[in-house]
């Protein structure tokens, strides 16, 4: 398998937790492909790209080594296989933390309690590197899955794993008591498909559509109704891209006012709007948003 001049390549994790996030990513910024049960490779009908669907193990390598052009895949995972790639950008979703976990009962409180102890993990590069920064001298048991059996096993005595929610944590009556790193999906590619200038191009395209899309996705639309005097203290209690649309109403001494609020402080920005005499304020998801 070689990368030609002509197609992108995008190599995606096949079925994993990765996978449904990362198709819906592709659809959402306007690809059209079909996937069937057992497709590996699929062609995108309206833009130039390959999706190659594999395991998510296999990505960072896969690009780094001029395979496919493009991967999506965690920062875990390239972390962990070291290969040299180009971080294009954060997805926004697949976001989870690679933590130090111990049972309840455990008498490891923290970090430095790991010394002469052993940490089962899938993660083998990852932890070493991190207990050789830290001075930690412990023994690293490698597990392939379900890692968090290994305590009551007697196969080890802490793990790092990732959580995202803890829950399988707690459903193992362990406690998670350091946090080693935090990892989200990445965009990534590698330098010499961006020195082509087809494909450079083709990437940057596709990149203004991802961020289009992230961007619509955190933030929200809204249209209100506002006495004019109150649109000096309206336009400072909103944070949106440019100033706010300001439009005449029939009604005397009235404005509507069109706006772009992100999601995290939407209710308090709600809030302090209805303060200073906001009124018939309308909210509308944002399909896309091109800067
Ligand atoms: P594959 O068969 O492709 O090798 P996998 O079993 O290694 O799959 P998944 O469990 O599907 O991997 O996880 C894929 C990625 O999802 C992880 O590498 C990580 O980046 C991310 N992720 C998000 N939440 C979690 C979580 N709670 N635990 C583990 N990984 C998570
Ligand atoms: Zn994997």
């Amino acid at each position: 398998m070689q990368t030609n001049n002509e197609n992108l390549k995008i190599a995606i994790q096949k079925s994993g937790r990765l996978s449904q996030a990362s198709l819906n990513l592709l659809k959402n910024i306007g690809l059209n492909f079909e996937i069937f049960e057992r497709s590996l490779f699929v062609k995108c009908e309206n833009f130039p790209l390959e999706i190659i669907l594999v395991r998510d193990d296999d990505i960072p390598e896969m690009v780094q080594d001029f395979v496919v052009d493009l991967g999506i895949v965690g920062d875990n995972v390239i972390i962990e296989s070291s290969s040299e790639v180009v971080d294009l950008m954060s997805l926004d979703f697949g976001k989870c933390r690679f933590v130090i976990a111990v049972t309840n009962e455990s008498r490891i409180k923290k970090l430095f309690d790991l010394n002469g102890k052993k940490i089962a993990t899938s993660y083998i590069a990852t932890l070493r590197s991190f207990f050789e920064i830290n001075k930690i001298k412990a023994e690293i048991i490698p597990i392939k899955g379900a890692v968090e059996v290994a305590p009551s096993l007697s196969m080890a005595d802490a793990i790092a794993d990732f959580t995202s929610t803890g829950s399988t944590l707690r459903a193992h009556d362990m406690k998670e008591i350091y946090e080693i790193y935090k990892s989200e999906a990445k965009l990534i590619s590698n330098p010499k498909t961006l020195k082509i200038k087809e494909k450079k191009n083709y990437i940057d395209k596709l990149k203004m559509r991802i961020e289009g899309v992230l961007y619509a996705k955190k933030n929200k639309y809204i249209m209100m109704n506002a006495p004019e005097k109150s649109v000096a203290q309206i336009v400072k209690i909103l944070p949106g891209v440019d100033s706010p649309t300001v439009v005449p109403l029939n009604k005397k001494g009235m404005v509507a006012i069109h706006s772009v609020v992100p999601e995290n402080i939407f209710w308090k920005v709600i809030e302090n709007l209805k303060a200073v005499g906001a009124s018939g304020i309308l909210v509308s998801p944002i399909e896309k948003m091109i800067m």
